[in-house]
């Protein structure tokens, strides 16, 4: 590949995910559980998707244990304890997680404690089912491990649950999942398969999520996004990712912004402050936008536009005395990142993004 400097070599780990992809293939589910050697699975949710879990029960007939239905934000392990508790008493032998980022957390916090068998049913764009990431809460502490009993067995995707997901929501959720690709296209372990995943990604989410945006019916986008979402799932899986996710991890944890609609506000200006020391990625986040013409951040902050979502932090409750907190935090624990982290620079990037403004 002339011109990006594989000669030397990569490492590629693959994850070994069953992946069943369609409309209509929450019908699949018992035959999955089967497949499994799970005979009684308890199926999990938030309180808002309880009807999500009785079309799984449903389906799954006498291999449904029960439902828990208290997932939340940021997987606490006091609600992992309760829902342990659950699994115990009714016999639980694998669980059937249905939801966003949230609910499939859920499940990876009772798999890696107890070895259970598990199947992800994602009903939003995060891409938690992909990875073998697990980030907890205790005492308002937020602790994130990896480890490849935290990786699902099984993912269903179905097109036809993600129909309902709100149309701000569906936008959010699909940029939090296109971040995911941009820093894998300039991660320090990228290499050509996370790279053409990332390409995919940015391309097709960036054609579902306006035309859902439009018209939240629309089936056809609707498979585009889902199917984006599953490549970004496996580049955040697959390989390390930098600047933009460290902002959110800060921001979304001291100052309880909200998950995806951070990650929209954040995009642009972390990959505008990674833009010189990473050209070749520019280029080709901004090809797979198809907005060659302009710059990889410009792209991203329109599409954040055109999706009708909240291009500033202040709109999401951030305080504006938070910025230089927010800014220390950043720079407070080295990590890898294309351009050396420089504290006044995230500063300006971070002010930037508080105000809505264009990328710098
Ligand atoms: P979420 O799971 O919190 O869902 C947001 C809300 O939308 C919930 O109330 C949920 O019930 C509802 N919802 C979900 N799908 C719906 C649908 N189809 N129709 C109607 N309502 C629906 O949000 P999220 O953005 O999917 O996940 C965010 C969480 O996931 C964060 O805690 C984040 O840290 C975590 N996450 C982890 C990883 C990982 O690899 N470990 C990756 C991505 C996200």
């Amino acid at each position: 590949m002339p011109g990006f400097g594989f000669g030397s070599g990569f490492t590629y780990t693959g994850l070994p995910a069953r992946v069943v992809f369609g409309t209509g293939t929450l019908a699949s589910v018992r035959a999955e559980v089967e497949r499994l050697a799970i005979s009684r699975a308890l199926v999990l949710t938030t309180p808002a998707q309880t009807a999500h879990g009785r079309l799984v029960t449903d389906a799954l007939g006498d291999r449904a244990a029960g439902v828990f239905s208290g997932a939340v934000m940021h997987t606490p392990v006091e609600v992992t304890r309760v829902a342990l508790d659950a699994a115990r008493e009714l016999g639980a032998d694998g669980v059937v997680a249905i939801g966003g980022g949230s609910t499939i957390g859920l499940g990876k916090a009772i798999a890696v404690r107890t070895g259970l068998p598990q199947l992800a049913i994602p009903t939003t764009y995060a891409g938690s089912e992909m990875t073998p990431i697990l980030g907890e809460t205790e005492a308002g502490h937020k602790t994130t491990r990896s480890s490849p009993d935290i990786l699902p067995e099984t993912v269903i995707y179905d097109v036809e649950l993600t129909l309902g997901l709100p149309a701000a929501l569906s936008g959010t959720s699909g940029i939090n999942a296109i971040a995911h690709a941009a820093e894998a296209l300039y991660a320090r372990d990228t290499n050509p398969i996370a790279q053409v995943m990332a390409e995919q990604a940015i391309a097709a989410l960036s054609r579902a999520l306006p035309a859902i945006a439009t018209d939240p019916a629309d089936r056809d986008a609707r498979a585009g996004a889902l199917y984006g979402a599953w490549l970004c799932g496996m580049c955040l899986g697959s390989v390390g990712m930098a600047l933009h996710h460290k902002l959110c991890h800060v921001l979304g944890g001291a100052f309880q912004l909200p998950h995806a609609e951070t990650h929209t506000v954040v995009l642009p200006h972390a990959i505008a402050y990674n833009a010189a020391a990473a050209p070749c990625a520019m280029a080709r986040i901004a090809q797979a936008l198809g907005t060659a013409g302009t710059s990889a951040a410009r792209g991203l902050y329109d599409l954040a536009g055109a999706v009708g979502a909240e291009r500033s932090l202040a709109a999401l409750g951030m305080p504006a005395d938070g910025l230089d907190r927010a800014a220390d935090l950043a720079v407070a624990n080295p990590y890898w990142n294309p351009r050396p982290l420089e504290r006044a620079a995230i500063r300006d990037l971070l002010a930037r993004a508080f105000a809505g403004a264009p990328p710098a």
